[in-house]
């Protein structure tokens, strides 16, 4: 096919759009690739959509590839099933909801795995008909908090979703395992450098779940690695707890004077002075944190963390172990409901040893410690009295927390968990998420399935999601430079972008002639046959990202074109009757290489 340029649905801008924050957005909207419409939201313009139909391509060849089946279902959807799940409620403020003409409430689907489920009810029931796979790739409606960079978050988005039914664990664990393989499939042929790490399965409940992300400095989620081969989502981190000690080898609770001490560094100084038997450093401080969680049905409630002083609440891995509920600091308000707590010297014990944090306490305020705070470690916390800490204050003595909240930020060199050496962070865009469900929706909803034996059993499912549209942006966001979009050779809208430069009648035929028989070849070729300068259209070529780019110019009165890789920049000459053949020989190599 040749889309000529001067009739192709495209302007170039010379601008970044404003709210530009990363390369692909601005990219993509300066080349004509696509138009915002509202936040969060974009239209597909000829360019752009013919990646994304390139990216789908590629998804749905590697999900039939597995036996997942292509269906679709609609995005406006009714409420029952969601609310037999809980997440009418628990999708907060992220979910779509409308009301239609009668007052029924619906939604615009966030993701699907309710309609799945009640299809499969509707139309299967025995063991017989299982293990199943059903795919499709479709759009979703999330009313993000912080839509942003483009396609990467938007409001309405394009997915893949799969789930898969199986009769039992090991075969969820196979069709687990078969997704698993597609999707490395998938982002290896999208040529993105990716990660798979271990993940949180969030509000969608379930057991295992991986994701893979692509590397990108520009990422929102953040990773961990070891050497020994240990990956991580940052909020998926499990912190290894130390050995627990006998209290008896615990020092005594004492009280040591520390006025105007209402920050650790203020405490340490004081300690190193007045206690020079040992150094103390912040690890050897207990800090409690206090935040209000507010559940999606609006209730609140105060919680405590209590964690090592030198290690800070990291605020999305608190997000992520308490969605669906969120959680936001007290505020001196919050503070005022409870007289009991001395800020800046808190406790979860006070000197005459009565709790102050705990269920059980005085505040009934929930306590959960970090997993480093096991039984016969013995801490420097405060006193909840003004100017006065306490030392050894020992876990399992002097307090026990109500539960463990492993949510303190994970640094660069912490140990890896399973002891696989020290970790590194990075960054990544997250492309795609696999997840064990287990039984839950089956279970809500009703699905089962009769047995070998006959008895009815509950089915176990799997969801698996890509974004699509998502990675037409983290492939911009990996590929593109300062100059512009380049594409992959499988990705690019089109192949070759041929263009005519200087007036003669005999260039625009010569050039009309390469793209014509290119296109014969089978190649998809973009003409630019506009009467534009030649720094116009090279320009253009460059914002665009075609990944081979054939000059027709002066050069032909002595019988030769230029071929040029847009990844590395290099020009050469090629004789005019060679040229068809050498593209065709660069792009069945794969294309430019950069
Ligand atoms: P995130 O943590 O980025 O919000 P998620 O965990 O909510 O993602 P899933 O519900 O697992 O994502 O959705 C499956 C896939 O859909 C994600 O891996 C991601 O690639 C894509 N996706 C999710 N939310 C968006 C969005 N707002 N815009 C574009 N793509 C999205
Ligand atoms: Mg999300």
């Amino acid at each position: 096919m040749i889309a000529k340029l001067s009739q192709l649905f495209v302007r170039t801008l010379r601008d970044d759009p404003a709210d530009a924050e990363v390369p692909s957005h601005r990219w993509l909207v300066r080349a004509g690739y696509i138009r915002r419409a509202a936040p969060g939201i974009y239209s597909w313009l000829p360019l752009g959509l013919k990646v994304l139909q390139k990216v789908e391509q590629i998804v749905r060849e590697e999900m039939d590839a597995i036996g997942a089946q292509e269906v679709r279902f609609p995005a406006l959807l009714p409420r029952e099933p969601y609310e037999a799940t809980g997440r009418w409620t628990d999708y907060g403020d992220n979910l779509f909801r409308v009301v239609d003409r009668k007052g029924t409430d619906m939604l615009l689907g966030p993701t699907h795995e309710e309609m799945f489920t009640l299809m499969v009810k509707d139309l299967y029931n025995s063991y017989k008909d299982l293990p199943l796979s059903l795919y499709q790739i479709q759009t979703k409606y999330r009313d993000e908090a912080r839509p942003r960079a483009g396609l990467l978050r938007g409001r309405e988005f394009i997915m893949k979703d799969s789930y898969s039914f199986d009769v039992d664990d090991a075969g969820l664990e196979a069709s687990y395992q078969r997704h698993r393989e597609a999707y490395q499939r998938i982002f290896e042929r999208l040529g993105l450098e990716f990660v798979i790490v271990s993940a949180m399965a969030g509000a969608m409940g379930g057991s295992r779940s991986e994701e893979f992300l692509a590397v990108a400095a520009n990422g929102e989620d953040t990773f961990v690695r070891s050497p020994g081969g240990y990956a991580a989502n940052v909020e998926a981190v499990r912190v290894a707890p130390p050995a627990e000690t006998p209290v008896e080898d615990a020092p005594t609770m004492a009280v040591i004077d520390t006025p105007q001490a209402g920050s650790i560094a203020a405490v340490l100084e004081i300690l190193n002075r007045e206690l020079p038997e040992r150094t103390w450093s912040g690890a050897d401080t207990l800090k409690n944190v206090l935040f209000m969680v507010i559940e999606p049905d609006g209730t609140k409630r105060p919680l405590a963390i209590g964690l090592p002083g030198d290690r800070e609440v990291d605020a999305k891995r608190l997000e992520a172990a308490l969605e669906p509920a969120v959680a936001e600091p007290f505020t001196d308000e919050d503070f005022k409901q409870f007289p009991d707590l001395v800020v800046g010297f808190m406790s979860p014990v006070s000197i005459d040893g009565a709790r102050v944090l705990g269920k059980e306490s005085s505040t009934k305020i929930e306590y959960l410690t970090d997993p480093r705070v096991v039984t016969g470690t013995h801490w420097v916390t405060g006193a909840n009295v003004r100017d006065q800490h306490l030392t050894g204050v020992t876990v399992g003595r002097d307090f026990t927390a109500d539960g463990v909240l492993d949510v303190a930020d994970v640094r660069e060199g912490d140990e890896a968990p399973d002891g696989s050496g020290p970790l590194t962070l990075a960054r990544g865009i997250e492309m795609g998420h696999i997840f064990q469900l287990g039984r839950k929706y089956a279970e809500a909803l009703g699905l089962k399935v009769l047995d070998q034996n006959g008895k009815l059993v509950t089915v176990t499912m799997g969801s698996y999601g890509v974004g699509v549209s998502r990675a037409v942006a983290a492939v911009a966001e990996a590929t593109s430079d300062e100059k512009g979009l380049n594409w992959p050779l499988s990705l690019a809208p089109y192949q070759v972008h041929v263009i005519a430069t200087g007036k003669g009648e005999e260039i625009f035929g010569e050039a009309q002639r390469i793209a014509e028989e290119l296109d014969a070849q089978g190649m998809d070729v973009l003409y630019d046959d506009r009467k534009a300068s030649p720094g116009v259209k090279f320009a253009d070529s460059e914002v665009m990202g075609m990944p081979i780019i054939v000059v027709v110019g002066r050069g032909l009165a002595d019988g030769v074109v230029e071929l040029r890789e847009r990844a590395s920049g290099e020009k050469r000459e090629v004789a005019v009757g060679d040229i068809v053949t050498e593209v065709i020989a660069l792009a069945a190599a794969g294309g430019p290489q950069a």
